[in-house]
C-alpha cells in the first residue's frame, strides 16, 4: 500500500515508551504490596485448527481470522533456553520453536475510537501495518477494529525485544526475538494506568489469538507477558527499558492468570535493579513480582553468606555469559545492532 510520508505523519506520530540509558538511581525499598497469585487452570488451551486459508487470510477453529497479506519473512528462529534455579549451569538447549508470547502496545497515536472518525482510524491502522512490517516489528497486529494481521512468520524472528529476560519454572530466555512471539496491540498505555484502554474487538481477537499461538506451540500460560515484564537495559542494569503493558494488561480476558504476580525473572535470576520510573510505570500489580523477586534475592543471599551487592554482582555477570551465549546462536550478519531493540531505539525506533 502506498501512504505520502505526509499521510503517514498526519495519522501517525509514535512515542518513545523508552527512557534514556542515564536514569535516576536505583530506589530504596519500595512498600509492600501483596497480589493473591491465582492458581494456573489445570488444563492447556483446546486444541485449535486451521480451517481454511485462502491468498489473503487463514481462518481457525476458535474464530480466528487472521490477515496473511502483508506476512513477511526474516530468518529461522535459533536460541538457547538456560535452566532456570540457581546453579550455576551453561548446558542450554538450542531450540527453534517458540516457548512464549510478549504482548506489545504500538504506543502510536489514538483517534476517538467512534464512528464518526472511520476515515482516520482506518487510514492510521493501514499505516500502522505498514511501519511495522518494514521494521519487521512484531510477529502480528490487532488493530483497533480487532483485524488480526500477520507481519512476522511464526516460524521467524521479528525485532519486539531484543534486550529481555523471562523465565519459566524450568528454563530462563535472554533475548526473546528468537524464543518468543511479539503480539502488539494498536494502542497506547499510560505510567500506571489501571484500565487496559483497548476496544473489545481487540480483546476478543486477542484471546482467540492467544488460544490458538497456546494450542499449535504447546505454550505454557506463564510465558504469556507484557514487554514491560521483560525489558532490560544493560548498559545500566536496570529493568523497564521499555513499558508498554507495564500494568493495564488484561490477562483474564486472555484466558491467562494474572502474570503480573509472578517474581520478576530479571531481578531474581540477573541480579538487574529497579528505579522510582519503572516503580510508578509498574503500579500495584507488577510491583507485586518486584517483591516477590526481591524476596527471592535476599532468601538466596542469606543462604549462601553472600551480600546482596556480592549476589548481584555474581548474577550480574552470569547474565552476561548467557547473553554472549544467545548471541552466539544467532547467524552474526543479522543478531547484531539494529536487530537488539536498544540499539533500535537510538537509531530512531518508536514503537513500544
Ligand atoms: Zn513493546
Amino acid at each position: 500500500m502506498a501512504l505520502t510520508l505526509a499521510a503517514l505523519l498526519a495519522v501517525f506520530v509514535p512515542f518513545f515508551v523508552a527512557r534514556a540509558v542515564a536514569r535516576v538511581k536505583p530506589a530504596g525499598a519500595p512498600p509492600m504490596v501483596r497480589v493473591p497469585t491465582r492458581a494456573e487452570p489445570a488444563q492447556g488451551p483446546p486444541d485449535i485448527w486451521q480451517v481454511e486459508k485462502t491468498g489473503g487470510s487463514e481462518l481457525y477453529s476458535n474464530g480466528l481470522r487472521v490477515d496473511t497479506e502483508f506476512a513477511v519473512g526474516t530468518r529461522p528462529r535459533s536460541y538457547v533456553a538456560f535452566p532456570a534455579g540457581w546453579a550455576d549451569s551453561s548446558a542450554g538447549q538450542h531450540r527453534s520453536a517458540a516457548a512464549g508470547i510478549v504482548f506489545h502496545t504500538t504506543e502510536s497515536l489514538q483517534a476517538p475510537f467512534e464512528a464518526g472518525e472511520n476515515r482516520v482510524l482506518k487510514q492510521a491502522g493501514e499505516s500502522l501495518v505498514e511501519y511495522v512490517r518494514r521494521r519487521h516489528a512484531y510477529n502480528y497486529l490487532i488493530d483497533r477494529f480487532g483485524r488480526v494481521y500477520r507481519i512476522v512468520a511464526e516460524s521467524d524472528a521479528a525485532n519486539h525485544a531484543g534486550f529481555s529476560v523471562w523465565s519459566d519454572t524450568e528454563w530462563l530466555y535472554v533475548n526473546l526475538n528468537d524464543s518468543f512471539l511479539g503480539v502488539s496491540f494498536e494502542a497506547k498505555t499510560e505510567p500506571g494506568q489501571t484500565d487496559s484502554s483497548i476496544s473489545p474487538a481487540q480483546v476478543r481477537a486477542a484471546a482467540m489469538l492467544t488460544e490458538m499461538l497456546r494450542s499449535h506451540y504447546g505454550i505454557p500460560a506463564r510465558n504469556c507477558v507484557t514487554h514491560a515484564q521483560v525489558s532490560v537495559n544493560p548498559a545500566n542494569m536496570l529493568v523497564g527499558y521499555h513499558t508498554d503493558w507495564a500494568s493495564s494488561f488484561p490477562f483474564e480476558q486472555m484466558g491467562l492468570p494474572d502474570n503480573y504476580s509472578q517474581p520478576l525473572p530479571a531481578l531474581a535470576a540477573f541480579g538487574f535493579e529497579y528505579d522510582s520510573d519503572f516503580v510508578h510505570s509498574a503500579g500495584a500489580r507488577m510491583h507485586a513480582g518486584v517483591v516477590l523477586a526481591e524476596e527471592a534475592l535476599a532468601r538466596r543471599a542469606a543462604q549462601t553468606g553472600l551480600t546482596l551487592p556480592a549476589l548481584r554482582k555474581l548474577l550480574q555477570k552470569r547474565y552476561r555469559d548467557r547473553l554472549a551465549e544467545q548471541r552466539r546462536c544467532v547467524p552474526a550478519t543479522v543478531g547484531q545492532g539494529a536487530s537488539e531493540d536498544g540499539d533500535a531505539v537510538a537509531a530512531g525506533h518508536p514503537l513500544g
